[in-house]
């Protein structure tokens, strides 16, 4: 690549970020990094009707949450700031007018009335309205007004748009990094608005051109609901006369539903139970919808998971780290056809990651949720408890469910577990079971080990005997790891107490 890699990721905030933003954002991301290049975030809001109070701030905190780093734009500064368009509204009357004056767009006063009644025209005579090469002749536009009457009507404040003009019966020729080369008639494309007086802002496709150009994009990877405006962006670029310069580009295909047909929505979520949207977001008016994060996903395993949806590595390989995909990310590499988004596919990701956990790494994670449910304990014991409980853990959120016996005693007992056990000769083999315990100085689980199953061979028990029945006394389910990762971690003084509590507290069954 002989130029400076530049790549930006542009959102309108106008909601919660779906994942397929995400998505777009972080394969921007590792092309960016691959080549060495910038990572640019503008803030494409110049749509006021669509604005959202909230969602910038959601967009920047979910890339943050993700790891995907930006070198320049909204939030970060750079040599091309504001990267916020409603903050550049000045620059682009100054391109709408250029278009003007070269003659490809032209000032159009219509109103929508006037648009109504051509509308209907079409539609009696069967055709679908398009504002294009034959409507514009019928409409008071600066092509068919004099001069002065177009002056006169900017002049005493009348409302106007400025629109492209777009050629009639002219093949544009465009070439795209994943789709190749795709050819578009003009005549099916209409004459898009550019710029509006009524709130002095440019629409999308102006402010989107020029801000590529001004801030030196080199490559615009973005999905592929924006193919349908590659004509239109060719033809901004032909006539500034910036074709030199021009972007290349690159179409990402759709995520898909898990049914695989049609496009990933909230509502497939609602239904099927997962969501898709990076973070929890409540909207201006109250609506919420959920977030991976706040459904117990770890960034690296979420992210590990988008990567795969629309690219591959090559190989069967399944599990990467950021850094891997930098070094192995290729635009060669991303599909045509849609990625079919696997809810349990984005479980199974963050399994293998929580699996993979330290106790230094698990800490952080499980301290929160150890302090939600009133649990004070040490960095290094929060760390200990997950880590000996992780590989039956596929979210964070499954850390209380299958850790909190190490933090607090059981006040219920499971039945099922209670009737087969807390019967017959146990109550009073658990009686000699706590002197046995008390006895022992050395309480680490491989000493406490040997010392009780010393004693069991003794005594002549069997061991399932003996070990259910502390496990009821301890933990109160047939669940946990094995008795002396619990008996070590809680320590003497609380097993006896453990044990003490079932014995004043349940009654045995004979
Ligand atoms: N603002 C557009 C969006 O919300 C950006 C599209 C593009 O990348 O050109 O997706």
């Amino acid at each position: 690549m002989n130029r400076e890699v530049r790549v930006r990721f542009a959102p309108s905030p106008t909601g919660p970020l779906h994942i397929g933003g995400v998505r777009t954002a972080l394969y921007n991301y590792l092309f960016a990094r691959r080549h060495g290049g910038k990572m640019i975030l503008r803030i494409e809001d110049t749509d006021s009707q669509r604005f959202v109070p909230g969602a910038e701030e959601y967009i920047i905190e979910s890339l943050k949450w993700c790891g995907i780093e930006i070198d320049e734009g909204v939030g970060v500064g750079g040599p091309h700031a504001p990267y916020r368009q409603s903050e550049r509204r000045e620059i682009y009357l100054k391109y709408a007018k250029q278009l003007v004056e070269a003659g490809w767009a032209y000032y159009a006063f219509d109103t929508p009335e006037e648009l109504d009644t051509l509308r209907k025209e079409a539609e009696e005579a069967g055709k679908t309205f398009a504002y294009n090469y034959e409507v514009r002749q019928k409409l008071p536009t600066s092509l068919s007004l004099s001069a002065e009457d177009v002056e006169a009507r900017i002049a005493r404040g009348d409302q106007w748009v400025v629109r492209f003009k777009m050629p009639e019966n002219e093949v544009v020729k465009m070439d795209d990094l994943i789709r190749g080369h795709v050819e578009v008639n003009t005549s099916t494309l209409d004459d898009k608005v550019l710029y509006k007086s009524a709130d002095a802002l440019p629409t999308y496709h102006l402010a989107n051109i020029v801000d590529d150009h001004l801030m030196e994009v080199s490559h615009v990877i973005r999905g592929e609901e924006w193919l349908p405006s590659l004509p239109l962006h060719y033809l901004l670029y032909r006539a500034f006369g910036w074709t030199d310069t021009q972007p290349e580009f690159a179409h990402l295909p759709l995520l898909l539903k898990p049914t695989g047909s049609g496009k990933l929505s909230k509502r497939d979520g609602d239904k099927m139970g997962f969501p898709v949207f990076p973070l929890f977001w409540t909207s201006p008016t109250g609506e919420t919808a959920r977030g991976y994060r706040e459904d117990g996903y770890l960034p690296e395993a979420f992210i590990n998971m988008l990567s795969l949806l629309g690219w591959n590595p090559g190989n069967d390989e399944e599990i990467f780290s950021m850094q891997e995909l930098i070094d192995l990310f290729s635009l060669e590499r991303v599909s045509k056809s849609g990625a079919r988004f696997q809810p349990d596919k984005a479980k199974w990701f963050n399994a293998q990651y929580m699996h993979k956990l330290s106790d230094e790494e698990l800490a952080p994670i499980a301290q929160p949720i150890y302090k939600a449910h009133g649990v004070e304990t040490t960095d290094e014991l929060a760390g200990k408890a997950a880590g000996i409980m992780k590989e039956r853990m596929t979210l964070t959120t499954d850390i209380w469910e299958l850790t909190s016996f190490f933090f607090v005693a059981p006040t219920e007992y499971e039945e099922k577990l209670t009737k087969k056990q807390w019967k017959g000769d146990n109550p009073a083999m658990l009686a000699k079971l706590r002197g046995v315990l008390e006895g022992i100085d050395d309480f680490s689980k491989e000493n406490t080990e040997a010392v009780v199953r010393a004693w069991i061979e003794a005594e002549g028990y069997a061991l399932g005997q003996v070990m259910n029945t502390l496990r009821l006394a301890l933990v109160g389910a047939g669940k946990g790891p094995g008795m002396f990762d619990v008996t070590e971690f809680i320590g003497k003084a609380e097993c006896l107490k453990r044990i003490d509590n079932l014995m004043a507290n349940v009654t045995p069954a004979e």
